[in-house]
């Protein structure tokens, strides 16, 4: 028997960029369903980092932030550090807390702040606020199959539990579907860029890090990395900590011919992590990824859209993946908003790829060069990062692994004794181990845009379209990590800080997802009605009204509003027109 279901938008993979999905379409009243192959929500965490940018979005959607920012199990994390071993001394070390004026730029620019969330409670916490809703029919085990031909979009789906199929009947899909999107291989979309620059298997521990680093539980303050870049041999990887009581993740780089997580048996696993953490651990999950570079050619077909890492897979360093897909939805629910309610606003679908497909590649560009840049830091210490992976292709080659244990240990110690002598002596008190810490301080201290990437996430300004006017002013696209507020066309609307006389504390908090917004400086007859917003509804603010009167001036100076102009946001945030296009 097959089931069917009409619906507004069908979206494929509760992942974070799914989930979100969920929450933007509700928020508007729109009807979806939700369909998920997995039986429950993840079980264990890949991305932490949920950046300033994310955040907003979250608070525009109503989520109490406060709420999500308690999710954070690691508040004091602010150092990376670089080790042969967790037990051995730090080599080098990243603080993310070290630059007053890094830190300056960043609180003044939003009222909201990076935070590090496990992936997969920031799951189950959005998946719980987006099951409130009526006008959402979220369904875990339900596998995407393909595309049934039909006028509207169908696609077909078959339960897990039972074998039933569900045809759901939609008007829009997002293809939410993740880095191996079956949505978007049916639709042959190809994606362009490396498929395998690395393998890795993370293993999730319930582990106490302190102890682990050789401290005991007894008044020993609270580690404070967030990442430790383990450089030993045997060792390779990087711990992840989660919550320094009892939740590390460690990735373990593998050699690429590596198929599952399974290739490391139970003893070779236990054997692995008590090196690692020379302390009691439980493992909890153990899965095998591959480091990718890849954008989608095409992020639409017709009324099927790729959101997330669908549409773009990058490398984890720079923390960019999941915050990617948030923007996607965030950018692409109110233009569908917009044309389910006039299928004559389609030209503004097309902006969905216009505006995010150049994100996504300089966002893989930049995770891309930050993981080119890491090996800057190996070099400092005098390793060869490349060695690394030959070892592991040595050492997993089926010649190697005929060869008796005892064996297959000497050739590997032989192999493995010079990198050990190098870590050593970049570890010595004399001066030849202090030039080698120097070296790779200033390796380090080159690292900043993997770690602060403010200027991507705030600045990057959006090409003219139908939805963002031409302007005569030469656009300015942020660096990485510096962000200079410019409310210039195209771009994010600035944060300004209001006078804290309500719960509104930023400009930001003004904006409504399912309006535009204009915001006026004293222009006593003003006809909003000229302005292009896509059918949509137009909230008008002036900014001599009482709740902008004490910040007046302020925000005059923000926006570089003169007497008589003004500045129209779109629902995302986005500066779509302004009268003067001064900036
Ligand atoms: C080690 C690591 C660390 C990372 N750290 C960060 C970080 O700090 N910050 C950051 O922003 N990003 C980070 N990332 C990247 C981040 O995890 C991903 O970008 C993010 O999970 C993408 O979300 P998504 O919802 O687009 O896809 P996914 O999370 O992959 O979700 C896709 C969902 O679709 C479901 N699905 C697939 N096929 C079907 C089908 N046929 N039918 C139904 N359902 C289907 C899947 O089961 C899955 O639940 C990291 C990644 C790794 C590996």
């Amino acid at each position: 028997m097959v089931a069917t279901r009409t619906t507004d938008v069908l979206i494929v993979g509760a992942g974070p960029t799914g989930l979100c999905a969920s929450l933007l379409l509700s928020q508007q009243g729109i009807a979806h369903v939700l369909i998920e192959r997995g039986e429950d929500v993840l079980q264990a965490p890949a991305a932490h980092v949920i950046n300033t940018r994310t955040m907003e979005i979250f608070a525009q959607l109503g989520l109490p932030v406060e709420e999500l920012y308690g999710l954070n199990r690691h508040p004091n994390a602010h150092k990376i550090s670089w080790l042969a071993t967790l037990q051995s001394p730090v080599l080098g070390e990243f603080d993310l807390l070290a630059n007053p004026q890094s830190l300056a730029q960043m609180m003044a620019s939003s009222n909201q702040h990076t935070t590090n969330i496990s992936q997969h409670m920031l799951e189950q916490y959005l998946l719980e606020k987006a099951r409130s809703f009526e006008c959402a029919d979220i369904r875990y085990g339900a596998r995407w199959l393909g595309f049934v031909d039909d006028a509207m979009l169908v696609s077909a789906v078959a339960q897990s539990s039972d074998q039933a199929n569900l045809h759901v009947h939609a008007k829009y899909l997002l293809a939410a579907d993740g880095a191996s999107s079956a949505v978007a291989k049916a639709l042959n979309i190809r994606r362009t860029g490396p498929e395998a620059i690395a393998t890795f298997i993370n293993f999730s521990c319930a582990v106490d890090i302190n102890k682990a680093v050789g401290g005991d539980d007894t008044g020993q303050p609270v580690n404070p990395n967030l990442l430790l870049w383990l450089l030993d041999p045997d060792l390779m990887g990087t711990v992840i900590v989660h919550d320094p009581k009892q939740l590390s993740v460690f990735m373990k780089l593998v050699s690429d011919d590596t198929t599952s997580a399974d290739d490391y048996d139970d003893k070779e696993t236990q054997a692995l992590l008590s090196k690692v953490f020379g302390t009691d651990f439980q493992l909890q999950h153990k899965s095998l990824w591959r480091m990718t570079a890849q954008v989608a050619e095409r992020f639409r077909h017709q009324h099927v859209f790729l959101v997330g890492d669908s549409a773009h897979r990058f490398p984890p360093t720079g923390g960019l993946g999941l915050n990617t897909g948030v923007g996607d939805v965030h950018n692409l629910v109110w233009k569908l908003a917009a044309c389910l309610r006039d299928p004559q606003q389609q030209p503004l679908l097309e902006t969905y790829e216009q505006e995010r497909r150049p994100i996504a590649l300089r966002s893989t560009d930049v995770s891309v060069n930050n993981n080119r840049k890491m090996e800057e830091v190996l070099f400092a210490l005098g390793l060869d990062p490349s060695k690394a992976q030959l070892l592991q292709k040595i050492m997993s080659s089926a010649l190697i692994r005929a060869m008796p244990k005892s064996a297959q240990k000497r050739i590997r110690a032989i192999l493995v004794a010079p990198v050990r002598r190098r870590l050593a002596l970049a570890a010595e008190d004399g001066s030849q181990g202090q030039a080698i810490r120097e070296r790779t301080a200033k390796a380090i201290d080159d690292q900043e845009e993997h770690f602060n990437t403010i200027g991507l996430q705030l600045g990057s300004v959006y090409e003219p379209n139908v939805a963002i006017r031409a302007s005569t002013e030469q656009m300015r696209q942020a660096e990485v990590s510096t962000y200079d507020p410019v409310a210039c066309i195209g771009a994010r609307l600035p944060h300004v800080a209001l006078t804290p006389a309500t719960d509104v504390t930023s400009t930001l908090d003004l904006l409504d997802y399912s309006r535009y917004t204009v915001l006026v400086n004293g222009l006593a007859e003003f006809d909003h009605h000229k302005l292009q917003t896509f059918g949509q509804a137009i909230k008008v603010l002036r900014l001599d009204d009482d709740l902008l009167l004490a910040d007046r001036k302020t925000i005059e100076a923000a926006y570089e509003l003169g007497a008589g102009e003004w500045l129209l946001v779109r629902p995302d945030g986005i500066i779509a027109d302004r009268s003067a296009a001064t900036v």
